[in-house]
């Protein structure tokens, strides 16, 4: 399997000479097992990523975690989604499953953007995902409900052999749970990757509890009781520069050595690919 980060910035998206290493464009994700591809979120990192697939002759298959402005933005200005009779697949967990046309023809209004939904001259459609058991190609996919303001749904991807677990917008302990830590953990269990939001420090969660985000330390906890053996950070706040963010990979890094964690870990950074 292979990743591809295409948009690494929680909330909006902060471009910039302090943010160009880590990048400011928002969440998309794209993961890839030899012909399949499936892209997680159409934040405003997808545009970049639509000018590839022009020529792509197998449907695009794009998997949305929740509707916030961040996941979505980028959506008006994927190329594929102009280009006649080009198949396009949206897939979504329910309660977003039934607010998913919904979304896009919101979106695409005159008030907001010069095109509108129903001039779309491509094939689009409609999938609604089940909790596990989804099967896109050679992969294999279930979902858990992240705790986060409105809800949004977390991924595990599996394709045969290796487990890549995407979690983002997901307050790990927030005031009020609607999923527990502990399926988290047995959720993100054995992974190869964990994608994670990390948006704050804990002072920082401090002041923001029930936002729906979660600390680099949470984060790092997870990833040592579920015994995953890379995590990745991500969803970066606007505000945290590209070296506030290297400290932090730092900092967290000599955590995870103290505390006999067998797992690398970095920051996810726009444009990197990883190959498992
Ligand atoms: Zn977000
Ligand atoms: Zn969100």
């Amino acid at each position: 399997m292979k990743v591809r980060f295409w948009g690494t910035r929680g909330s909006i998206p902060a471009p910039g000479p302090e943010t160009s290493r880590y990048g400011g464009n928002t969440t998309c994700v794209e993961i890839s097992s030899g012909k399949t591809r499936i892209i997680f979120d159409a934040g405003t990192g997808i545009r970049k990523l639509g000018y590839l697939l022009k020529s792509e002759s197998e449907p695009i298959r794009i998997l949305f975690t929740h509707f916030h402005w961040d996941h979505i933005q980028g959506l008006p200005f994927f190329i594929p989604l102009y280009i006649p009779g080009k198949p396009i697949e949206f897939y979504a967990y329910p309660p977003f499953y039934q607010g998913l046309k919904e979304m896009m023809v919101h979106q695409l209004k005159k008030t907001y953007f010069p095109a509108e939904y129903h001039t779309l001259p491509s094939l689009i459609k409609f999938f609604k995902l089940k909790k596990r058991n989804n099967n896109i190609g050679p992969l294999q996919i279930s979902v858990i409900e992240n705790n986060h303001p409105g809800g949004a749904t977390g991924y595990r991807i599996s394709d045969g052999k290796k487990v890549i677990v995407f979690l983002t917008d997901n307050e790990l302990k927030p005031p009020e749970a609607k999923t527990p830590w502990s399926d988290f953990v047995t959720f993100s269990q054995d992974a190869d990757i964990l994608i994670h939001d990390a948006q704050y420090n804990d002072e920082e969660l401090k002041q923001k509890p029930g936002w729906g985000h979660s600390s680099y330390s949470q984060v790092c906890q997870l990833a040592l009781e579920a015994k995953v053996k890379q995590l990745i950070f991500t969803h970066h706040e606007p505000v945290h520069s590209d070296d506030f963010i290297d400290d932090m990979v730092d900092e967290w890094r000599g955590w995870v050595k103290e505390n006999g964690g067998g797992f690398e870990l970095w920051a996810a950074s726009e444009g990197e690919e990883i190959e498992l």
